[in-house]
């Protein structure tokens, strides 16, 4: 099938492509989960407004301590070192398993977030990680923790006029441990279920377990986890409604392989 008609607008300043989201024009950044929905006609806008032209849209800036991820920077970009440090290790070993790189070349972390699969690898890594979402609309930039960023399926916390502008993470120390893991049927597939650990010295370690067909679950603490990872892995699990058996171990499994991942 193909898409149903579309005006195809190219913005060039964000105050512009806000207007345009904001009249119910449909953003398209890599069009990697937009280009199935408009050929398959799940989606039908009447315009699709291009947000690859507009300025900063892609690119790392390092400041204070924090790196700002342009929406618009590809998984490949990523995956290739675009950001610094040990942040960017984690990162690029994520994106590295994100689908094929020919879809890596053209989606985007913003697309990847604003789209909202729960299966997706942003989704589960970003909360993980302490970052926040840069969301932009008609009244200027909006900083929404990116915990509880991801509300539902394909549903997330940003205004219908609003556009996701940047991601910001800290920078970690050397010294962060990480552990992820996540369980695809098949290479390339989405994730069945997805665990995330970080531990940085000093600081209360952070996971996430994800890919459950619902939002991330953010556990802010989880030395329990990290000192218990059979007991705890099974009770944490046992706390999300509706998985099948199957679903269960494979959502247990995937918290105690990233607590040994962050050892
Ligand atoms: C074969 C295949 C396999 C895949 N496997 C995986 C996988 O294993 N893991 C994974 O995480 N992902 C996977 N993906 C998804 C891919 O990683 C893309 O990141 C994702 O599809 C969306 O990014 P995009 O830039 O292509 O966004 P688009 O497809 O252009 O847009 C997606 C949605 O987000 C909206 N949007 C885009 N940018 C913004 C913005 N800045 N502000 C507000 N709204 C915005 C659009 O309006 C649209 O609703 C796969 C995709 C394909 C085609």
């Amino acid at each position: 099938m193909k898409p149903a008609a579309f005006d195809y607008a190219r913005p060039k300043e964000w105050s512009e492509a806000v207007k345009l989201v904001g009249a119910g024009a449909r953003a398209g950044a890599g069009t990697q989960s937009l280009g199935p929905l408009l050929n398959l006609r799940l989606s039908q806008p009447s315009t699709i407004a291009d947000l690859r032209h507009l300025p900063n849209y892609a690119g790392v800036i390092v400041a204070g301590g924090v790196l700002r991820i342009g929406a618009g920077t590809t998984h490949a970009a990523i995956e290739d070192g675009a950001v610094p440090g040990r942040i960017g290790e984690i990162m690029a070993a994520v994106a590295r398993r994100i689908a094929y790189r020919p879809v890596r070349n053209r989606g985007t972390i913003g697309g990847s977030l604003a789209h909202a699969d729960p299966a997706a690898d942003w989704v589960a890594v970003l909360p993980a990680l302490g970052g926040t979402a840069i969301a932009f609309g008609p009244n200027g930039e909006r900083r929404l923790p990116l915990t509880g960023f991801v509300l539902g399926i394909f549903e997330t916390a940003l205004a219908p006029d609003e556009l996701l502008r940047a991601v910001e993470v800290p920078v970690l120390p050397a010294t962060a441990k990480w552990g992820h893991w996540k369980f695809c049927r098949k290479v390339g597939e989405f994730s069945k279920a997805t665990a995330c650990v970080l531990s940085v010295p000093g600081a209360k370690p952070r996971a996430v377990l994800a890919a459950l067909d619902g939002p991330p679950l953010v556990i802010e603490d989880a030395s329990a986890l990290l000192a218990d990872p059979v007991r705890e892995a099974s009770r944490v699990v046992a706390t999300v409604e509706g998985l099948s058996p199957w679903r269960r171990s494979v959502a247990e499994t995937a918290l105690r392989h990233a607590v040994e991942g962050a050892a």
